[in-house]
């Protein structure tokens, strides 16, 4: 028999400011299933965060267009953001508790300083689709990066930063024949092709574009495989080379993409190898290739792994490197970290449940949540993630029964996490252990949130984005600080 069950509130619905001050310390600790507990200072592990290390926030305004790029830490962002939320929410303020990102500039910063280290003979050109976010695109151009283009869209905003048109690849293989002629009167001449009809486009829309095929490649280790849609097999790029080069076009390369969130970077391997053979083909059909794409699939963790295939890969298939060009198309390894979301419990509930539930009891084995919290950002917002991308969330406490502290020894129940809206898709975790005295009001956190979110969220049901705060973090921001300046001097993206 079906049970319904009432959690208790606090009643009246009181929510304390937060207890926490700029002289307390905090410290946090990574939990095995990926929350963050915030423990007492007793048996806190790691960061020490107290009055004198705090970094002085101040506003700064290096591009007047943006919102201001502040200094510190995001935790101490995620914190602020959470109190400030509180006073406008004691002015009843609408959309007082909105949920709101941290991006921490630093971090993208940090990613650029490992590719360079790591692959310095590859040229990285963004993957603007990923994650436009102003500052990500205005940082990378300072530091000098490339970009990888989807759009005529994407092709305006680099190119309104002062980028010049060489900086930028329309790697987009099947490109409406406007966006091909207009990629060409803006000087952007790399694009891709995968298709003799690309071909046709391209030979009447912008003849002197510098074409690169995009060849086929395994693409089964990787969370979002693209070749279902994209690549040329081999057996048909001499076809396509010959089309083209009937069509007097100059085909300049080869370019490949394993797939996004690739779990495997092994295949990197074979890819080059591929990309060795479509070289050849080149050679046969009367051109000198002197491009190598390599796309992009580059997942933080597994980075170094990928970088030290690719780097063997190109040594053995390219062993005359001379007069050959390498680039590469990364978008989730350089934003995916840098951005991290709190969003706030609007509601509660128990879920219909067999067997009646005891909440004062020691926390459920059972796998059935035993609560289900109402957050607000979902599947249609920044949690399009979940959908598109196939991501898993992994909600952390930010703050309880309005502090920020959370004792180690909270008893846990399994919990699922939904989004605002009125639709039942709209689930942004099944399960997951969160204390039990999780309330309306508190917030959750979510880590590693920078690529494939904020660029594809809807304001389905009329919620509106989540905002960024953005911040330069801790190691490199005066890097990022005046390359950013430099870069405003230059008269770039104001
Ligand atoms: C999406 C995409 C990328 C970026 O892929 P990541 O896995 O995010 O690095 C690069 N190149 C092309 C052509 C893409 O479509």
């Amino acid at each position: 028999m079906s049970q319904v069950q009432t959690l208790p509130a606090s009643s009246p619905v009181a929510f304390a400011a937060p207890r926490i001050s700029r002289s307390d310390s905090l410290s946090f600790h990574r939990g095995g299933d990926g929350w963050t507990l915030v423990n007492d200072l007793s048996s806190s592990p790691t960061l020490h965060l107290t009055a004198s290390h705090l970094p002085s926030i101040t506003d700064e305004n290096i591009f007047p267009s943006l919102p201001p790029l502040l200094h510190g830490h995001s935790d101490v962002h995620l914190r602020n953001g959470i109190m400030n939320a509180f006073t406008l929410a004691a002015n009843h303020e609408p959309d007082a508790e909105r949920a709101f990102f941290v991006g921490d500039l630093s971090q993208v910063y940090q990613q650029h300083l490992r590719w360079q280290a790591c692959l310095p003979h590859i040229q990285p050109f963004y993957a603007v689709k990923c994650n436009p976010d102003p500052y990500v695109l205005r940082l990378l151009a300072a530091l000098g990066t490339g970009f990888d283009c989807a759009s005529n869209g994407e092709i305006s905003q680099v190119l309104a930063l002062g980028v010049d048109p060489s900086r930028i690849i329309f790697a987009n293989p099947c490109k409406a024949v406007s966006f091909v002629r207009n990629a060409g009167k803006m000087g952007v001449d790399m694009m891709t092709f995968d298709n003799a009809d690309e071909l046709y486009k391209i030979a009447r829309a912008h003849p002197n574009a510098q074409l690169v095929v995009r060849i086929l490649t395994d693409d089964t280790k990787s969370l979002c495989a693209l070749g279902i849609k994209f690549g040329a097999p081999l057996v048909t790029v001499p076809g396509l080379l010959a089309k083209a080069k009937e069509l007097n076009l100059n085909v300049v390369g080869v370019s490949f993409h394993v797939g996004s969130g690739c779990y495997d970077p092994s295949v990197y391997t074979d890819a080059v190898k591929r990309a060795r053979t479509a070289f050849d083909m080149g050679t046969e059909a009367g051109y000198q290739f002197s491009l190598l794409d390599v796309g992009g699939g580059f997942e933080d963790a597994l980075f170094e792994q990928a970088a030290s295939f690719l780097t063997d890969a190109i040594a053995s298939y390219f062993p005359d490197r001379s007069g050959i060009r390498i680039i590469a198309e990364p978008g989730r390894f350089y934003v995916s970290k840098a951005f991290r979301l709190a969003a706030n419990i609007i509601a509660r509930r128990a879920p219909l449940t067999e067997v009646p539930r005891d909440e004062a009891a020691a926390p459920a084995e059972s796998d059935q949540p035993a609560v289900m919290y109402y957050i607000n950002d979902g599947v249609y917002g920044a949690f399009n993630c979940i959908l598109f991308d196939h991501q898993t969330a992994h909600p952390y406490v930010l703050s309880m029964n309005g502090s920020f502290h959370v004792a180690s020894s909270e008893a846990l129940n399994n919990s699922s996490v939904w989004g605002p809206t009125c639709d039942s898709i709209d689930c942004v975790c099944t399960s997951t252990q969160l204390p039990s005295a999780l309330r309306v009001g508190d917030w959750l956190g979510f880590d590693n949130m920078g690529a494939y979110t904020v660029c594809a969220a809807s304001q389905f049901n009329g919620f509106e984005l989540s905002k960024v705060i953005y911040t330069t973090g801790g190691l490199g921001a005066s890097e990022v600080r005046s390359a950013l300046a430099r870069f405003a001097v230059e008269g770039h993206g104001l």
